[in-house]
């Protein structure tokens, strides 16, 4: 059983509660780990020590600061597979996917953003009129928080602690309850490249206690959270009278648009990756797909075929396609809209049930669920379900589809087959979300705006927009 501790003020120490949460293994249902259970004391203790490292590290050369964050990106580099095992462990997903996507990506992360930050350039602007010249100056803004979920924990912890922490704030940063492991791992690589005391600190415990006291607390001047449309509206109506920064990534429920005229065999192959992969974990899948009718039949019984060729099984093993869902809980409400997608009309084509691998039958196995014949008003089109589910349907032009895209409360992403250029920049225009991909899916730039609309969220992440985020911008004018 490992125990894993609070990362305050540099140091490895216990909730002053002692309390504990177990941490599940979801390919056998075990309890392999505990976590503290902290409360508002330890955010306290964290806002304490990020404060007193504050002006050191927001004057610590972006030279300096680069220097440290590359050595933890090849630290992380240096500790892959021990990573990539450790999330695969806490959170179900195949190894091979976590060494091969998240563990590379939480280096990439601290890379690109200790370059960034040595190149973030502030604006000048001379007013010539009045012989006058502005300059914008881009401070850190203070102890910011950082909160993650669980579906890719050490990636998308390390997207947010990277451009905070690069742009000279001290943080306090809250992993996912449900997958502690990597970000407590990482904070001995953080000792190790030399980050200094109190500039990183990480408490963990359940949202309604330690997060609830982050959002609370006055110190905290800025919140990056990237989880469940619920909580995100919890925290902006807290945080809003205090007026703290405030960046939301949120739900989804992306629309994948296939055309007749799409290169077939690559859409298929990725359109298999875009529904399915991390069991559909994953808020950019796409989980709505609509086809253009005079191929749907044949999509159909292609991808179908696909999808039953997935392998569902232990994340250990290397023919694993899907591995375990995260938890128990999730795994009952993903089956319960299994339940909820019939008795709204819809038939399923193939999965829709639990599997018990042979050896791991109290794992939280679900097979990859294909649903057709349901309507774009049911529940099951219209909220979030986060997990190996796609609904199929078919479409007869352009305008229905994209109005059936549009037809969502969410506005994270989606994705376009078609090798038709004109109509390709026409949806792009047209359709209301924050990242569209056109002939691929979730091909990343770190250097491009990730966020989404409507109920996906408020604010951007990446690139230039994440050091924006994390500073204040001040303008001086001097008159000459
Ligand atoms: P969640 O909202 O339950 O939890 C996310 C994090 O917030 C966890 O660390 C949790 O402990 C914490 N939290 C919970 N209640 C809190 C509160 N009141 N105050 C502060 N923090 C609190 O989400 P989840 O179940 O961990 O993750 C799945 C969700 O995340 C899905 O909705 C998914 O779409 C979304 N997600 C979005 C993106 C994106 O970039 N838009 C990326 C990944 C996941």
């Amino acid at each position: 059983m490992t125990k894993i501790y609070n990362y305050i003020d540099g140091k490895f120490v216990d909730p002053s509660n002692g309390g504990t949460i177990d941490v599940f293994n979801p390919a056998n249902g075990s309890v392999y780990a505990t976590a503290p259970d902290s409360d508002s004391n330890d955010i306290q203790g964290a806002v304490d020590a990020a404060t007193a490292a504050f002006s050191s590290w927001a004057t610590t050369s972006s030279e300096e600061r680069s220097k440290i964050m590359l050595k933890i990106a090849d630290l992380i580099d240096e500790n892959i597979e021990e990573l990539a095992m450790a999330e695969s462990i806490d959170n179900g997903k195949p190894y091979w996917l976590a060494k091969k996507i998240d563990i590379p990506r939480a280096s990439s992360n601290f890379r690109f953003f200790a370059h960034a930050c040595t190149q973030f350039a502030s604006e000048a602007h001379e007013t010539v009129e009045h012989s006058a010249i502005n300059y914008t100056l881009r401070k850190p803004i203070g102890v910011v928080a950082c909160i993650s979920p669980w579906n890719l924990p050490l990636y998308l912890f390390t997207w947010k602690i990277a451009p905070a922490l690069a742009a000279g704030n001290t943080v306090i940063a809250k992993p996912s309850e449900v997958t502690p492991m990597t970000a407590y791992m990482l904070c001995d690589i953080c000792t190790k490249a030399g980050l200094p005391k109190g500039v990183l600190n990480v408490v963990h415990g359940y949202g309604h206690k330690v997060g609830d006291a982050i959002n609370r607390h006055v110190a905290i001047k800025a919140i990056s959270f990237t989880g469940s449309t619920k909580v995100g509206s919890e925290i902006a109506s807290i945080a809003a009278p205090m007026f703290k920064k405030i960046s939301l990534e949120l739900g989804g429920k992306n629309p994948t648009l296939i055309f007749a005229d799409c290169n077939y065999d690559n859409m298929l192959e990725h359109v298999v990756r875009s529904s399915f992969s991390n069991q559909g974990q994953i808020c950019l899948c796409g989980s709505k797909i609509y086809i253009e009718q005079t191929i749907y039949e044949k999509f159909k019984l292609d991808f179908v075929r696909r999808v039953q060729e997935l392998k569902v099984g232990h994340p250990a093993d290397p023919t694993s396609k899907i591995g375990a869902v995260v938890s128990q809980p999730h795994m009952n409400k993903i089956l319960s809209y299994i339940e909820l997608a019939q008795a709204e009309g819809g038939t399923i084509l193939c999965g829709g049930q639990q599997i018990k691998p042979e050896g791991y039958e109290n794992g939280w196995y679900i097979s990859p669920t294909v649903i057709e014949g349901l309507g774009p008003d049911c529940r099951t089109n219209k909220e979030e379900i986060f997990g190996p589910l796609v609904t199929i349907a078919p479409f007869i032009t352009e305008d229905e589809v994209l109005a059936l895209s549009n037809n969502s409360d969410y506005g994270l992403s989606c994705s376009i087959w078609t090798e038709n250029l004109s109509r390709a920049h026409r949806l792009a225009r047209d359709i209301q979300v924050g990242i569209i991909w056109v002939n691929t899916w979730l091909l990343r730039d770190l250097r491009t705006p990730f966020g989404g609309m409507k109920n996906s969220g408020v604010g951007r992440e990446g690139g230039w927009e994440a050091l924006r985020f994390f500073t204040d911008a001040k303008n001086v004018c001097i008159k000459f």
